[in-house]
């Protein structure tokens, strides 16, 4: 098959389109045909190498992805080859009381796929076959490969995390970011007032086009000022932050009291600051997430499948032009996913 592959870590340059073997199908597990596959900020940390991770080589990468059964492993019989689908992005062992209770994401033998193993920057990808979830007519795939990280991502944290209703309201960072769209989309879904911001004047309206109720330029705007007035001096109940050292302070300051701040990430860096008069003072909440259960995906899938959220797609690339892509994503120019298709 052709897939795009690194050899050694670096930037996009090291990104490879050429001819690799294709994947085994070993018991329990289901062969797809990738038709499309979207970027994550993980790819460029593991292709970077800066995660203490170690990635085999050479490596493909790829979490998010759509497209065909194309094969059934031993033991695998009720999938009908051709059925279209998109992929569950977490592995795990399934056996632990974690994976037995759905917090799969909580497995100490968690992986993602395309991170560890080899992902969707492929013509080909095996996966066991209860990440497999099957689309309905009328949704298409590019569609598809753009919704599971993100939304699993963004669900976890305000559904499951935050807990967020029509009281609360949320402060969703870079609305850009594939997070930042799909939590603007969930928050509201849960009919909760949402300010969001973003980098230039084009992203600022498309957060608004999505459901935003007030957005704030985050490079030209004082971030913490905007809140305090559009809040009438109170502060929001939620920040949903992943974007780190760049924003962590302000992301404090904007809580009101009893607020929570939820995290996902850090793309600018991890070696945040944190003021504990306002942790204890403010009556602050502090919430850790990584990635989400299968359970909660498919929850998610359910709003996706009726429309009642949306994943943005930014621009699409044919899969020999990953590096492009890769560097689009670097420069933080997209609104929502950057998608290859296969
Ligand atoms: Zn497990």
């Amino acid at each position: 098959m052709k897939a795009v592959r690194f050899h050694e870590h670096g930037g996009p340059e090291v990104l490879r389109y050429e001819d690799a073997p294709n994947p085994e199908v070993p018991p329990g597990h289901v062969l797809v045909r990738v038709r499309a596959c979207a970027l994550n900020h993980l790819d460029l940390w593991q292709r970077r190498g800066l995660d203490r991770v170690k990635i085999p080589m050479p490596h493909i990468s790829g979490a998010d992805v759509a497209g065909e059964i194309a094969a059934l492993g031993p033991g695998i019989s009720n999938w009908p080859l051709g059925q279209r689908v998109m992929l569950q992005p977490g592995l795990s062992c399934g056996r632990c009381a974690s994976c037995l209770e759905g917090a799969d994401n909580f497995c100490a033998k968690y992986d993602v796929l395309g991170y560890q193993a080899p992902g969707g920057y492929a013509e080909l990808v095996s996966v066991p076959a209860a990440n497999v979830i099957p689309l309905p007519d009328g949704i298409d795939l590019v569609n598809a490969a753009a919704f599971p990280l993100s939304f699993l991502t963004a669900w976890h944290m305000l559904v499951t995390k935050v807990r967020v209703t029509e009281r609360d309201t949320v402060l969703v960072l870079a609305a850009g970011s594939g997070v930042g769209q799909a939590a603007v989309q969930i928050a509201k879904a849960f009919r909760a007032r949402v300010i969001a911001t973003a980098g230039t004047p084009k992203k600022l309206e498309h957060a608004a086009a999505i459901g935003a109720d007030a957005v704030i330029d985050h490079y030209h705007d004082d971030v913490v000022a905007g809140v305090r007035k559009l809040t009438g001096g109170r502060g929001v109940d939620v920040v949903v932050e992943h974007v780190g050292v760049a924003t962590w302070e302000r992301s404090v300051r904007c809580l009101a009291r009893g607020g929570r701040l939820v995290t996902c990430g850090a793309t600018t860096g991890h070696d945040a600051k944190l003021d504990l008069r306002h942790l204890f003072a403010r009556q602050l909440t502090i919430l850790g997430t990584y990635m989400g259960g299968k359970a909660e995906l498919l929850r998610a899938a359910s709003l996706f499948f009726r429309g009642e959220v949306r994943p943005v797609v930014d621009l699409t690339f044919p899969l020999s032009d990953a590096a492009h892509a890769q560097r689009r994503l670097e420069a933080s120019e997209q609104f929502g996913k950057i998608v290859l298709t296969v």
